[in-house]
């Protein structure tokens, strides 16, 4: 029987909560589909900063690094607010970022049959986007400063000071990611969409240069290009025809929020960020911790069990364990079970709270 050894951190807020429910899908998937997971809790975010003063605690960090994944509830909350932004909760996301080497984050924002009504595009019909974003390398990496300047501008006014920051990629960077997406969309319906500004950005055409020379190790999928600023109108007009989108870590960045939110709810969207092959992925929901909820039983658990669902599938390989995972999902949601965010006030719906819609889900595994 396969074991994998998972690295919990249930952080703050409502993370504790969506957490344990994800957990208890995954063992009544374990026990489905003859799998077993080990689980050993690590503190990261606000809470391991009111124990060890440190939002990652070196402990955190070695326990991830010799785990097979980990899977991260939400860090962050008003009570760390006021700390020094180098030592605040979320630091701890990019000291696991950097600690683990994971480039590649993958968000699929899907549109459920059943939360149409819920997505602020009123036309949507369909929608299954896998949007891979570079993660460690663009401008929120490269060589930035501020510095007092002399100069006037063309009408008169002083510049006083100037600060910048650099967009730049190595082919290797390029290289990776791509191939990635490449078999990401080989995987699913083999279109791949490349989401640049080339017109402009001389590293945005060394990203076409690349992703052209790569796809000639994948010639079954499709390639085509969107400038981003053309692909922020199109994900609106059309978001049905997208496939896979791989692009750069700030374009991703902008559009990955785009595209959830055509979706409807924060609640639902899993995400996966991963670094070399056989090395531990990072799977958690793209919401943050909701204080604002945390401890009510209003926490929406769906998007942790589909990351859950996406570190069986990526990481595990467990296809089988994954697709039942997501189709139980799906069944909850078509039995008309809603947590407080996607609901809508239908008379058909079933109204429950976080441990109400865990067990509707483990119903239909
Ligand atoms: P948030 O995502 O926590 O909450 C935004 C809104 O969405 C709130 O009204 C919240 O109640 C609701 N919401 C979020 N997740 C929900 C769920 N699963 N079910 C139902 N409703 C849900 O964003 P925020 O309020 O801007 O941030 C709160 C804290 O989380 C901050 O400290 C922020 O820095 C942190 N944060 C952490 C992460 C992370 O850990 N990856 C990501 C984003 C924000």
């Amino acid at each position: 029987m396969d074991e994998y050894k998972i690295a919990v951190i249930k952080g703050d807020g409502i993370g504790p909560e969506i957490v344990d429910s994800a957990l208890q899908v995954l063992n009544a998937a374990q026990d489905k589909f003859g799998f077993k997971v080990t689980c050993k809790e690590y503190l990261a975010g606000g809470c391991a900063i009111d124990v060890s003063g440190r939002p990652l605690p070196e402990e955190t960090l070695e326990g991830c690094k010799n785990a097979d994944a980990v899977l991260l509830g939400a860090v962050g909350g008003p009570a760390w607010d006021h700390i020094e932004p180098s030592l605040r909760p979320e630091r701890a996301l990019l000291g696991l970022r950097s600690g683990l080497g994971l480039y590649a984050n993958l968000r699929p924002a899907i549109m459920f049959e059943e939360l149409k009504d819920a997505s602020p595009v009123k036309s949507i019909d369909h929608m299954d986007i896998m949007m891979v974003r570079e993660l460690t390398g663009g401008i929120y990496f490269g060589d930035s400063d501020q510095y007092s300047c002399k100069d006037i501008l063309s009408d008169g006014t002083p510049k006083v000071r100037i600060a910048y920051d650099t967009e730049s990629y190595s082919e290797g960077e390029i290289r990776r990611i791509t191939d990635l997406a490449f078999r990401i969309a080989r995987g699913r319906s083999k279109h791949l969409t490349l989401v640049d500004k080339a017109n402009v950005l001389t590293s945005s055409r060394l990203w076409r240069e690349i992703a052209e020379d790569v796809h000639d190790d994948y010639r079954d999928v499709s390639l085509d290009y969107l400038y981003v600023d053309n692909c922020s109108m199109q994900l609106i007009s059309r978001p049905g025809d997208f496939d896979t989108i791989v692009t750069s870590n700030m374009f991703g960045d902008i559009l990955s929020d785009e595209a959830g939110q055509i979706t409807g709810s924060v609640g639902m969207l899993p995400s996966a960020s991963l670094g070399k092959p056989g090395t531990p992925g990072l799977y958690e929901p793209i919401h943050g911790s909701a204080p604002d909820i945390a401890g009510t039983g209003k926490a929406n658990p769906l998007a942790t069990i589909l990351s859950v669902a996406m570190m069986l599938r990526w990481q595990f390989g467990e296809t089988e364990a994954a697709d039942s995972i997501e189709n139980a999902v799906k069944q909850a949601l078509a039995s008309g079970y809603r947590t407080s965010d996607i609901a809508r006030g239908n008379a058909d719906e079933k109204p429950v709270d976080t441990e109400g819609m865990t067990a509707a889900v483990i119903a239909g595994i």
